[in-house]
């Protein structure tokens, strides 16, 4: 499937605010991942949230074995926390749709990394050997170490830090396709 396929691929499935990025300009830091360990309430809480994913340098080597990636862009002012799940669940099983859509169309190193952590379940199970949906369970950008900042703002797209819930959320997800 060729560029303009995939794409019509993308916007029948909803998505229409889409970007491609070359994998070599998908920035993968350590200090992600130290923000995931400290600072963050999913830590070892989330059987797709470190530590149950590979290492900072195996996401980045893992990434390298890939030349493009489309960048899906969801933008979202939410009331309040308590329903970033609501939200972000039909999206991100649509997403899954998705990458599988993409795989059984030929490109079989399809993978969706999230723009939130797995949101598939009402709880999560802390290890991952007990995920109850392995087969959707997928990591966030941010979990496999992605500078989600540094790397969506190289393609144009908009990304601050929030102060408050009352400000719009700028979210991101990446497909990984070849
Ligand atoms: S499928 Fe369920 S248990 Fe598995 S990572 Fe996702 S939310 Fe957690």
């Amino acid at each position: 499937m060729d560029k303009i396929a995939l794409e019509k691929l993308f916007r029948d499935h909803g998505f229409s605010d889409f970007k491609w990025i070359e994998a070599k300009d998908i920035v993968v830091a350590q200090w992600v991942r130290f923000r995931c360990m400290f600072g963050c309430p999913h830590y070892g809480k989330r059987a797709t949230c470190p530590p149950n994913v590979p290492s900072v340098d195996e996401c980045r080597q893992m990434i390298s074995e890939y030349r493009q990636a489309a960048v899906f862009h969801f933008e979202k002012k939410l009331d309040k926390p308590e329903d970033r799940n609501a939200w972000s669940r039909p999206i991100f099983l649509k997403l899954v749709d998705l990458e599988r859509k993409v795989f059984l169309a030929g490109h079989y190193k399809a993978v969706l990394l999230s723009f939130a952590a797995c949101g598939s379940c009402e709880t999560c199970e802390p290890d991952r050997r007990n995920c109850r949906n392995p087969m959707v369970a997928r990591p966030s950008a941010e979990a496999m170490g992605i500078d989600v900042y540094t790397s969506v703002r190289s393609i144009g797209y908009p990304i601050e830090v929030l102060k408050n819930y009352d400000e719009a959320m700028n979210r991101y997800a990446f497909l990984l396709i070849e």
